[in-house]
């Protein structure tokens, strides 16, 4: 838009979330692996500068030809293995006639019910998704407006409740339910609109990005100093300054003051109204509402390298999802008793299957991820880390994933919630921000333009539309039109920039 950009970052590198573990020949992404909508990548790769590409929601691009001069994204086949306990699983894409057989072959009795459920997610992701997912929701009045067309699609149901009603099976309702749990959600409380995830994959695939998530980080930063913005690291932001309710700049921890006409926080929603705006600068952010803010769960995460054997891939794929004997039961301990399950939930990802670079000749690199509770539990993770993480890597072993795993390894590092709430400054170690339930979705979820301060702006997880890369690049593009509205850019953004210029 003709704006110059500095960004500040805390950490001493790119990525935030999507940062990039390093050590003796291995590459493990720390964060984001599963990459959806790479269209949404397709248009900041290939926004020029005086070309802000605000509109419209959806270009028309149809092929990653830009994408591809910064970094290579593959399209990964299944996207996920689903395993269950008993030792079968559901190998899930967007082959319709594949996703029938996989139905046929486990639960032939909820073939039917899948029909049922395509056409209704299907009419959910039409509305939620392609209308309605870049709508800043700014007030009440904007939800009330499309309120009767959710009430319809019967949308604002609990997204498992919601499952239920198509699928009779215990594991199609797992199958179908638990991608919500990938941005924060818990499929028990989260509204059905999520219930669209299933047809943003059918649209436009699970894909990969080939040297890991990282590459694509280093290729966005690329974009960015090529727009002519500029990166600071190691710049930890204390507070943001203000002047008769207006943004006048930041100080950073160094003591040092940064002008700035506009302020924009990617930081975690509590930590920015709690800790960087000052309590006399917050009327709609008090403390009590930000005490009274529902957060989404924690991570442990185990990075680990391991000798290979030449057979991983006959039981695993790329991503995998383990499921344990209990689906409810665990999902109300991590979420409603904050307590520690003894059995686990892994997602575990393998991507040496795909892009063998990622660790030293004849090794794989791999994560696995267990959803825990946040720090409201009380748990003290430096003394539980250690063991978790032995618990965590021998039950891949002795459950037959990674037979011998624990005589194969050579590398381990985790992260708890801790890493969250202390490197990542999310408030009590959440990993995706408020937690997406119905009462912290669209208006109730905090708004990308600050009620608070003028020139003061929201973007990322913590705000609209919520957790997941195809939503923060959504809540980019919207937080932009924000501010492009409010500078007055938006209507005419040529004249303007060239007025500016
Ligand atoms: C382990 C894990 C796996 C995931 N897997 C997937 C996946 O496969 N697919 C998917 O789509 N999504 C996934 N997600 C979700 C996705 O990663 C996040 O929703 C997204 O990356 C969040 O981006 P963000 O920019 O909002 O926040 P962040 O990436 O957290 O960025 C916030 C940045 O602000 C910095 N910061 C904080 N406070 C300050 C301060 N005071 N001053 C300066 N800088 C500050 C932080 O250091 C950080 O770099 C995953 C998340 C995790 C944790």
């Amino acid at each position: 838009m003709g704006l110059e950009v500095l960004v500040l970052e805390k950490l001493d590198g790119p990525g935030g979330r999507a940062r990039v573990h390093r050590a003796e020949g291995f590459t493990f992404d720390m964060g984001p692996t599963v990459i959806t909508v790479p269209q949404f990548l397709e248009d900041l790769f290939a926004t020029r500068p005086g070309e802000p590409r605000l509109y419209p929601d959806f270009p028309a691009e149809e092929d990653l030809r830009h994408t591809s001069q910064y970094v290579q994204i593959v399209p990964l086949d299944p996207f996920y293995r689903i395993h269950f306990p008993d030792g079968t699983h559901f190998d899930y894409n967007n082959d319709r006639e594949h996703l029938l057989s996989e139905i046929r072959r486990l639960a032939p009795e909820d073939l039917e019910g899948y029909l049922r459920f395509e056409r209704d997610a299907r009419a959910i992701f039409q509305r939620g998704f392609l209308e309605l997912g870049f709508t800043h929701f700014g007030s009440l009045w904007d939800l009330l407006r499309v309120a009767p067309d959710l009430l319809r699609l019967d949308a604002v149901r609990p997204l498992f409740s919601f499952v239920k009603k198509y699928f009779q099976n215990p594991k199609m309702r797992q199958v179908f339910s638990f991608e919500s749990l990938l941005i924060g959600g818990n499929p028990l409380l989260v509204p059905a609109i999520y219930a669209m995830i299933h047809f943003v994959e059918r649209n436009w695939g699970v894909h990969f990005a080939m040297g890991g998530t990282g590459a694509l980080v280093r290729g966005l930063v690329r974009k960015l100093e090529e727009l002519g913005g500029r990166i600071r690291y190691e710049a930890p932001v204390r507070r943001i300054l203000t002047r008769k309710g207006k943004v006048v700049g930041v100080v950073l921890e160094s003591g040092e003051r940064l002008d700035a006409e506009v302020v924009v926080s990617n930081a975690d929603y509590v930590h920015t109204y709690g800790e960087l705006l000052a309590p006399e600068d917050r009327f709609w952010h008090g403390d009590w509402r930000l005490k009274r803010t529902r957060l989404s769960m924690s991570l442990f995460v185990a990075y680990f390298g391991f000798r290979a054997r030449g057979d991983e891939g006959e039981r695993l794929r790329h991503h995998n999802v383990l499921l344990s004997e209990r689906y409810e039961g665990l999902l109300k301990d991590i979420f409603h008793r904050k307590v520690l399950p003894e059995d686990f939930a892994h997602y575990l990802h393998l991507p040496t299957l795909t892009d063998p670079s990622l660790a030293p000749p004849g090794h794989h690199a791999a994560y696995t991820l267990v959803p825990v509770p946040h720090n409201g539990s009380g748990l003290d993770w430096r003394e539980i880390g250690p063991r978790y993480l032995e618990k965590a890597l021998r039950y891949l072993d002795e459950a037959g994933y990674l037979p011998g795993l624990m005589d194969r390894l050579v590398y381990t590092h985790f992260v708890t919630p801790d890493y969250f709430q202390w490197t990542l400054n999310s408030h009590l170690g959440n990993a995706f921000g408020p937690e997406p339930v119905l009462w912290q979705t669209a208006s109730f979820r905090p708004h990308n333009r600050s009620e608070d301060v003028r020139g003061l702006y929201l973007v990322g997880q913590s705000y609209q539309p919520g957790a997941g890369l195809p939503s923060v690049m959504m809540s980019a593009k919207m937080t932009a039109r924000l501010i492009a509205q409010d500078l007055g850019l938006e209507r005419a953004p040529r004249a303007l920039l060239e007025a500016r210029a």
